[in-house]
């Protein structure tokens, strides 16, 4: 890699008018012991910073961007849209499109709502569970990450879990009371859990592949067990599919594991990087929300038609083989991590389902947030700025997963192995 010297230039700006220079916790550098990259262009697989250094890219925006960076078909239609008016506050055609295409994939969702970003998916899930069941509590796993809404942002997952912090300030303890945190992938505690509660559990909420804690899938039987138990207790059975829907497969996880669940949120893929959100599930359940029924929910921006055009043109993009040919170039990566954890003898666990995948710097085998917690944290480091050196962009935290999009290529795969092989030799065991 070249120097980064401007990137480090508006960073000392940034740290004055933001906190830590950013506008999300996780774009910081700080548990990799670097500044942040200021990034000014992407285009296919590939970023470029504001130095100029271009990094194949496997943060892809954090998820949304599953055809990599500025695609022709999403760009042209976005200027075409733009033209046409950036918000029109009104009903539009392409809302019903993309509704439309949800609702065919999505096995679970028979009728969805638009919102902004996966933090309101999350949120306004919760609100039409509790007030379907006219029940209070919710349930998640520990290590998941559902956005920063007051009632799940306990025991999380993604920044939360990178920096090392306890639960929010700022989160009122009667809402603290009324969320129960069990481990992931634990059906006995979740079991407990319900006898103690279950007559007041509105819903369990759970990322059927949590990428929030690295990537972490359930195992086989908890999804089932899931289910069982809340149609038992009549609560509802959340999937926040935020980071897992269409990315995972064609038809999310939920299809991927055949469980379906009540209430599915999405975002990221379907906003095909603008920031969209949406929640949907059975129409007895859906048709609670206003005007139809008395949940509120509302948004100012929600389902614009800029939002609509990106996520129409992605979800339009992808079909079966999509994820066919996803899977085939994560076979090939992670082939080559694992043969060079072989060759230099580092530790590694390599986490996958479907397209979705993530690494661990252990030996033990990671399905839950505290196993997860083995993870050499130095060793990550080390790598991570050695794959910089070599001009491989990952997520700066070993919480989180690694995406690949159909615009990487196989040269940009066995370049990132080479890149990886180069970065284990480096690393200074102990
Ligand atoms: N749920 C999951 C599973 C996520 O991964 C995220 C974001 N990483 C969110 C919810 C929150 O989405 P947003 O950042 O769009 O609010």
């Amino acid at each position: 890699m070249g120097n980064i010297d401007k990137s480090k230039q508006e960073y000392e700006k940034a740290v004055d008018l933001m906190p830590g220079g950013v506008n999300s916790p996780v774009r910081a550098f700080k548990s990799v012991g670097m500044s942040p990259i200021f990034m000014d262009h992407g285009k296919g697989s590939k970023i470029t910073d504001i130095d100029g250094n271009e990094y194949i890219d496997y943060v892809m925006s954090w998820g949304p961007l599953i055809l990599g960076h500025a695609d022709e078909r999403v760009v042209s239609k976005l200027k075409e849209a733009a033209e046409g008016g950036t918000s029109l506050g009104t009903s539009t055609v392409q809302e019903n499109k993309v509704a439309q295409m949800i609702i065919d994939r999505v096995p679970s969702i028979e009728m969805v709502r638009m919102v902004n970003s996966g933090t309101e998916a999350g949120m306004s899930a919760l609100r039409v569970a509790r007030g379907y069941t006219g029940r209070n509590k919710i349930l998640k796993f520990e290590g998941n990450f559902h956005g920063h809404s007051d009632s799940l942002l306990i025991k999380a997952g993604s920044g939360v879990a990178t920096l090392g912090l306890p639960d929010s300030p700022g989160v009122p303890s009667s809402i603290v009371e009324n969320t129960i945190t069990v481990p992931y992938n634990d059906s006995e505690s979740v079991r407990y859990a319900f006898e103690e509660y279950g007559d007041d559990i509105a819903a369990v909420i759970v990322e059927p592949v949590s990428g929030n804690m690295g990537v972490v899938p359930s195992t086989e039987d908890f999804l089932q067990e899931l289910r069982r138990v809340t149609n038992d207790y009549g609560s509802l059975l959340i999937f926040d599919e935020v980071m897992t829907g269409f990315r995972v497969g064609y038809n999310c996880a939920q299809g991927y594991f055949g469980v379906t669940p009540d209430i599915t949120c999405l975002g990221k893929v379907i906003g095909g990087g603008l920031p969209v959100g949406a929640y949907g599930g059975k129409r007895e359940i859906i048709e609670q929300v206003a005007p139809t029924g008395p949940v509120y929910q509302a948004g100012t921006l929600s389902g614009n038609p800029l939002a609509m055009t990106a996520g129409y043109e992605t979800l339009n993009a992808l079909d079966e083989s999509t994820y066919e040919e996803l899977i085939r170039k994560v076979d090939r990566l992670v082939e080559g991590y694992k043969q060079a954890s072989i060759d230099y003898d580092i530790p590694l666990q390599i986490n996958r389902a479907g397209a979705m995948f993530g690494f661990f710097f252990t030996n033990e085998p990671v399905f839950n947030f505290e196993t997860a917690q083995n993870a050499d944290l130095d060793y990550f480091a080390q790598y991570y700025r050695a794959m910089i050196d070599e001009g491989i962009f990952l997520a700066p935290s070993q919480f989180e997963a690694v995406f690949m999009s159909t615009a990487h290529t196989d040269e940009d795969i066995d370049k990132t192995i080479q890149a990886v092989r180069t970065a284990f030799s480096k690393i200074e065991t102990k």
